[in-house]
């Protein structure tokens, strides 16, 4: 299959001020489409999107997608990127993050079935949880504790995917379901939370680097360029099951440490802290299903990816 180009559209983007969210309003805009953000900034920020602002074919609406979306414009696609999605916020967002997957995701549903649009729900590699099964295929059906930590956004995220086929077989809305893989780049918080931005501003700022557990817990990280990629291919294709988006390239997460330590030409030392509750154990993506109907391959490897997100995680000292 040859993806079509995704071009001259209005696309709607739930969460579009955060770190993934404003990559792909970037790249949607250069591909000349117009893009509406809907952004409530609970973890997202208007930083990210500053300079989109004047564009004519950008517009910025904050809202909770988690209550009814009204909007005016005709729209081709409703992209269904919000959530918070840092296993840090799972504790303190609890309710939103269970609301946003349910609510947010039906909100957004409806709305896209009003507007006669597509669909495009950015759901996640936690389906899987603590998986048995490595790496893993699209047809896994995942390992998830529901009552556990992680329990609010894996099954906020299995909800947003059932709804999402139910909206498709009972309504007949043209839908896409993307599992993405441990993504990373310029414009995550600094203090997210999330491993890679972690252990950058540590190690820029000869911090401890805090590994969890021993480190020997692997991941598999992708540059967001490759998933936005992944993304616009999706939309081109005619498939409305979920697909896996990540890079296979697996790692420790001590191997990464040390990886960023050279890199930075840091002092810092690895202290180890307590393995959070149900960290999952291992994470590949087994992208069989995306090489052949996207005909898309991650091109940016971890050396490199690091190296461009340096940068931007440079300019952050001592902010924490
Ligand atoms: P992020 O926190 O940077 O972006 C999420 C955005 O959603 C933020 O701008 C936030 O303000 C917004 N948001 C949250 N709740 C909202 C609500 N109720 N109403 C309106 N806006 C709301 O995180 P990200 O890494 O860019 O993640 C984007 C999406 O990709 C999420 O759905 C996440 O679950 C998914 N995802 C990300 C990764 C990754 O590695 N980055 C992996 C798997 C899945
Ligand atoms: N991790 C770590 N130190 C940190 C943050 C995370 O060792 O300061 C580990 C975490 O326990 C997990 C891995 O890094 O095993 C990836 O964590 P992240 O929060 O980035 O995402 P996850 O893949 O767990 O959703």
């Amino acid at each position: 299959m040859n993806p079509q180009l995704i071009t001259n559209q209005t696309i709607l983007i739930t969460g579009g001020a955060g770190f993934i969210g404003s990559h792909l309003a970037d790249r949607l805009i250069k591909d000349f489409n117009k893009v509406i953000v809907v952004d409530n900034l609970v973890t997202g920020s208007m930083k990210n999107i500053e300079h989109l602002l004047s564009h004519p074919d950008f517009k910025f609406i904050e809202h909770n997608v988690s209550e009814y979306i009204k909007i005016d414009d005709d729209i081709d696609w409703v992209m269904h990127l919000a959530s918070p999605a840092s296993p840090v916020d799972f504790e303190k967002l609890a309710i939103p993050i269970l609301k946003v997957g349910s609510l947010g995701t039906h909100n957004a549903l409806g709305l896209a079935k009003e507007k006669h649009a597509k669909f495009f729900l950015a759901s996640t590699s936690e389906v899987y949880g603590d998986p048995e099964i490595h790496p893993q295929p699209e047809s896994y059906y995942g390992n998830v504790n529901p009552v556990g930590p992680r329990g609010v956004y894996d099954e906020s995220k299995r909800f947003a995917e059932a709804i999402t086929m139910a909206y498709h077989r009972k309504h007949h809305i043209d839908t896409r379901i993307v599992r993405i893989f441990n993504t990373y780049g310029p414009r995550m918080r600094v203090d997210d939370g999330r491993v890679v931005c972690s252990f950058l501003y540590q190690a820029i700022n000869n911090l401890d680097i805090t590994l969890c557990g021993d480190g020997s817990q692997t991941r598999s990280f992708q540059y967001v360029d490759d998933l936005v990629d992944g993304f616009v291919r999706l939309m081109g294709v005619d498939y409305n099951f979920p697909v896996n988006i990540g890079n296979p390239n697996e790692f420790t997460i001590r191997e990464l440490a040390e990886k960023i330590i050279t890199l930075t030409k840091s002092s810092s030392k690895l202290v180890s802290i307590p393995m959070p509750e149900d960290d999952p154990k291992r994470r590949r993506p087994d992208i069989t299903l995306a090489q052949r109907l996207l005909e898309w391959q991650p091109k940016v490897q971890l050396d490199e990816g690091l190296y461009k997100s340096l940068e931007y995680f440079s300019s952050f000292t001592n902010v924490r």
